[in-house]
This record gives C-alpha cells, structure tokens and sequence, in this order.
C-alpha cells in the first residue's frame, strides 16, 4: 500500500507485471543461451528497429559503453565538441577514448548544444561534435549537420534521453552518422541496465558488432582491439517485454506533463522547456526552472521546500560537467565561456514525472510551487 507521506522520487523505474516475464526466463533457462547474439538479443534487435523505425540498431550493456564504442567505430580522436549541460558520462566516453572534450555553451531556450557557438571552437584538431538531445528535446539538427558537412566532422548524438522521440517526421535517431540511447533502470524505457547504438548503413552496424564483442570478425578473427559491451539474454528478454508497455506508458506521462503545465505555466518566475517545433515528445522529464528575482526565493529553497513535502526533484544538470575536477582545467570550461549553461544548471528542478506517479500528487507538488511563490510575495 502507497501511503501519502511515502517519498516521491523524480523517477520510478517502470516494470511489466512479474508474470509476464517468468516465460521468457523459463525459456532462456531451457536453451542456455545467455549472451553473445542469442535469440532474444536477435528478436529485440529487430522488434526495436521496427518500433524506432530506424535502419540499424546494435544492442550494447548499457548507453556508456555504447558511447565509448561510437567514438572508436568511427575512429574519433583529438578534440570533440560537446556540451557541459549533461550527465557525466557524455564526456566520460571522450575520456576513456584519450580525446579532449571542448565544452561549447547551449542555446538558452533549449538547453542544447547551441550551435551558433559551435564553429568558433573548431581547430585542425577537431574530429566530431557530441550534441545530446537534452530531456529528449531535439538539437537543431539541421544546423548542426551543415555545420558537421562544412568542416567535415562527425556527429555522434547522445540521445539517452529520446527513446522513441520523432523530429522533423522521423526517428530521432536516424540523425548524424550514430545515436546513443539507453535503458537505464532510469530512463524513459529501461532493461535494468542497457543501451544501443543506431546506424544508417550495414557496414557500420558490422563494425559495431565487432567491436562490442572484442573486436571479433570471425571465429579466429579480431580486427580491433573491441571491449565486452554486449547485452545479455535477460536484459533483452525484458526489452522484449517492456516495449509492449511503452506507448501506454508514455500516454500517462504526457497527461502529467499537461497538468504540470496548465498549472505551471501561470506562475510568474518559474519557465518551463519549451518544446522543438516538429517533434513527437517522449516527457522523460519535467523540468522548471526557477528566475529568484521575479518568483522571490531561489531555486535551492524551493528545492528544499519540495524536499520538506517529500518530493525529492533533481537538478539535472546541476554542477555542469565542466565543473568537476577531472574537466574543470581545460580552457573552455571557464564559466566566462559558458554563461547560458551555468544559468540554466542554477535555475533547474526536474519534477518527479512517470507513469504510476499519481494525478493528485502532481497537483501537490504544483500547489507547492504556487505556494511559495505567494508567501515569497510578503
Ligand atoms: C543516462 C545517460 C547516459 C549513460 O547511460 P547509461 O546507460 O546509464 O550508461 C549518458 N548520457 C546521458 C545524457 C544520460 O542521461
């Protein structure tokens, strides 16, 4: 039983009913295929491209290998443009590749990679942009790609948070020459742990394969120095089962992310994520952010307050990434560099958003924000 004052946490991971996935551990059980490309792994690959509508699709353990796997199939190396508005692991896959991250600022609206910004931080050394689909708001992908074409650069998306977002009549994914998502237990589709990269052609999709399985090509083949990044029976298996459940998953989410804003939107001092024009969301999350001069208290108190009601939101992305000691010494981390980015990480709180998260508590959680707004006012 959920009792009022149980803590609301900004996510809950969402979970099929235990007896619809018993089968299909009953059947890996019986055919003792666990891993490497067995037969769940093949049917969710092919499930997944089907309901991505996407070309290609390589299953990895999770979205970070895949990430790291992206920037050695298309041999990235030197200095990457990315943006410090993200999750750690976005320029840690840079890191594990021996490549410089140069954080470029992101547009002020949309909290992505800006691409205005973009061309003044090329060098000769520069191979790739590493845009991320930020709440799974597109990037101005159009922009971006003449960009890329221009300077002939690579563009590998993080798209960890858009599973299943269309842009501009498409998958999401098709854009740049990869997309990274992943299933995280707290991502908007989950298999525990999990991830995938996405292609536009079969040789790609090969080279993939090979190197998320130590660079085999054949029995006695290898042709890289590959990692072990494969997904296994289970996880697949689970993929399987979940995807049956996303669209009326994300159907729930979308009516919280209405009430979230017919009652937001009103209160002055708080804006809320505009969304992209074009696009299919998928409301992986609900971010405010909070302006301390008109809506009277900061951010931090607000946070707090939630915290004092049992809402437990996040400041997703607060620090910047540029702000932790393995980025903070490169040049373009200077907070000078990256003014709309260190605004952004001081005005955000993702609200608690996900499927089973009642009506009532997102009107709590609103009559709060309100709230202090109106005491802040005396
Ligand atoms: C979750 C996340 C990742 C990492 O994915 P994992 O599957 O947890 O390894 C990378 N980038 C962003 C933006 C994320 O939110």
């Amino acid at each position: 039983m959920k009792n009022l004052s149980d803590p609301i946490f900004v996510t809950q991971p969402s979970l099929p009913e235990l007896d619809e996935f018993i089968p299909y551990l009953e059947q890996i059980w019986k055919n003792k295929q666990l891993t490497n490309n067995g037969p769940f792994h093949q049917q969710f690959e092919k499930e997944l491209a089907e309901y991505l509508d996407v070309p290609y699709i390589s299953l990895f353990a999770n979205g970070t290998l895949a990430l790291v796997t992206a920037l050695q199939v298309l041999r990235i190396t030197g200095e990457v443009i990315t943006t410090p508005y993200s999750f750690v692991a976005t320029s840690h896959s840079l890191w594990w590749n021996n490549i410089k991250p140069v954080f470029v600022d992101i547009e002020p609206e949309f909290c992505n990679l800006d691409p205005e910004k973009i061309e003044a931080a090329i060098t000769p050394k520069t191979t790739a942009i590493l845009p991320v689909h930020v709440y799974g708001n597109p990037c101005d992908t159009k922009r971006i790609q003449e960009i890329a074409d221009t300077y002939g650069l690579k563009v590998i998306y993080d798209a960890a948070h858009a599973f299943g977002v269309n842009h501009r009549e498409q998958s999401i994914c098709r854009f740049g020459d990869l997309s990274m998502l992943s299933f995280h237990a707290t991502k908007v589709f989950n298999t525990m742990e999990g991830g995938a990269l996405i292609c536009n052609d079969d040789a790609t999709k090969k080279r993939i394969d090979f190197l998320k399985n130590f660079g085999f090509a054949g029995e006695t083949t290898v042709i890289a120095p590959g990692i072990n990044s494969k997904m296994n029976e289970m996880q697949a298996a689970l993929g399987l089962v979940q995807l049956k459940h996303h669209q009326s998953n994300i159907d729930k989410r979308s009516k919280l992310a209405h009430i979230y804003r017919s009652k937001l939107s009103p209160i002055d001092g708080i804006s809320l994520l505009p969304e992209r024009e074009s696009m299919t969301p998928n409301h992986s999350y609900f971010p405010i952010f909070v302006d301390e001069r008109i809506y009277g208290i900061t951010r931090d108190e607000l946070y707090d307050r939630l915290k004092d009601n049992g809402i437990f939101g996040r400041r997703y992305f607060y620090p910047l990434i540029t702000e932790f000691p393995m980025y903070k010494g490169l040049e373009s981390s200077a907070p000078s560099n990256l003014p709309a980015a260190k605004r952004k990480a001081e005005e955000v709180i993702c609200l608690p958003i996900y499927p089973n998260l009642e009506i009532p508590t997102a009107l709590k959680i609103c009559s709060i924000i309100s709230d202090c707004k109106s005491q802040a006012k005396q």
